[in-house]
């Protein structure tokens, strides 16, 4: 049986107290003075690859066109997000590239008053092609997934990918002057042991490798110990080829959830490491996510979600997005708590989320 892609709605609510006070950038500061300045948005919950982490084996089910948010009411949430001080957007999926009008999109988006600037996660395929176009409508950046670069391992992981068509991707993507970094799901047994080779490739291409430590959502159903690689694994295993590491001071601006690392005898040399799990970053964390149909996740690690696409469709003015924008980011919690197994555990899924 297919899941529900995502779970029913469950709004955690501000803590008591909250009084509905509306100042920008402090309806963005959580109860844990995290202020909430970058705000990630799937644009669809489709994808043209099935990666074996991201995807349950039985699929998910997805939203029907109608159920998505339209070009129109993105905008509209956008702004308000911008009007309360998000200054930087991430454009995420599934893939994000298969939404139609995409080019479009980012345009609009990245003409919000007050957006600085959109970047995107993708997984590379259509990013030949699209390149160009992107760049031409104001994208600033792209993330893109690559697992391994072994061609065979590359399709078995993504249900069928074509790692010689990523690649050029991403060559693309730098020739169009997109500001690329490369992300890898760091797993047991599939990839472990080309973590220095995946670095020599990013850095053969002037880039940073950034591995991530797999999660788990949906409540434990795809994650296994046996498939994780710690932060310090991973550190380890990088250590082992190109010898001492350091910690990188270099300053990223907006500060995404990646720590850096360099190699003591070649500082130009960097990876990244987000790491969830075992040196979790919840006391940082500056961000929320949009769904595609419009549910705001202050946390990835719960269901907790408000759905601000029914505010725009019930006639809601923007002070009542601006309310219910502020009552999701005051009801976000402390931390994660995917260690956690059963109830409680989220049972959302990474591809619906958009990492
Ligand atoms: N389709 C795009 C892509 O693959 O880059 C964007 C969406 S994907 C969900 C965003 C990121 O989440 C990717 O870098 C992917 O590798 C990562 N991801 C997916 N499932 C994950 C999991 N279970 N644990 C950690 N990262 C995961
Ligand atoms: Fe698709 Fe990205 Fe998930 Fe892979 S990680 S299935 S490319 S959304």
């Amino acid at each position: 049986m297919r899941r529900p892609l995502l779970p029913v709605v469950v709004d955690a609510g501000p803590p008591a107290g909250f009084d509905g006070k509306l100042t920008p950038g402090e309806a963005l500061r959580d109860r844990f003075a995290r202020s909430i300045r970058y705000l990630r948005v799937s644009v669809t919950d489709r994808c043209n690859f099935a990666c074996t982490y991201c995807v349950p084996d039985d699929g998910v089910e997805h939203k029907r066109k109608a159920e998505l948010c339209t070009f129109e009411e993105l905008e509209r949430i956008v702004a308000v997000f911008a009007d309360l001080g998000v200054r930087r957007l991430r454009l995420t999926g599934g893939e994000p590239t298969v939404r139609a009008g995409f080019v479009e999109l980012v345009a609009r988006l990245r003409r919000v008053p007050g957006i600085g600037e959109v970047v995107m996660t993708t997984n590379g395929h259509r990013l030949a092609e699209l390149a160009g176009p992107l760049a031409a409508a104001g994208l600033a950046g792209a993330n893109v997934s690559i697992d391994t670069l072994d061609p065979t391992r590359f399709a078995e992981l993504t249900s069928g990918g074509d790692l010689a068509r990523v690649v050029d991707g991403i060559d693309a993507a730098s020739a169009a002057g997109l500001a690329i970094k490369l992300n890898a799901v760091a797993l047991a047994g599939v990839n472990e042991h080309e973590l220095a080779a995946l670095c020599e490739f990013a850095w053969q291409r002037g880039l940073v490798m950034r591995f991530i430590e797999h999660m788990p959502l949906s409540s434990g159903d795809l994650y296994s110990a046996r498939r994780e690689l710690s932060a310090s694994t991973i550190r380890a295993a990088v250590s082992e080829v190109f010898g001492l590491l350091e910690p990188s001071p270099v300053d990223r601006g907006i500060a995404g959830p990646a720590r850096y690392w360099r190699l003591a005898a070649r500082p130009e040399r960097e990876f990244g490491i987000i790491s969830a799990m075992t040196e979790h970053f919840c006391a940082a964390c500056n961000r929320v996510r949009l769904t595609a149909d419009g549910q705001l996740h202050a946390c990835l690690g719960h269901d907790d979600a408000v759905s601000l696409r029914d505010v725009v469709r019930n006639g809601g003015r923007d002070d009542d997005l601006r309310r219910a924008i502020a009552w999701s980011v005051q009801g976000k919690r402390e931390g994660h708590e995917f260690q956690r197994s059963g109830e409680g555990a989220p049972t959302k899924h990474m591809i619906a989320m958009g990492g």
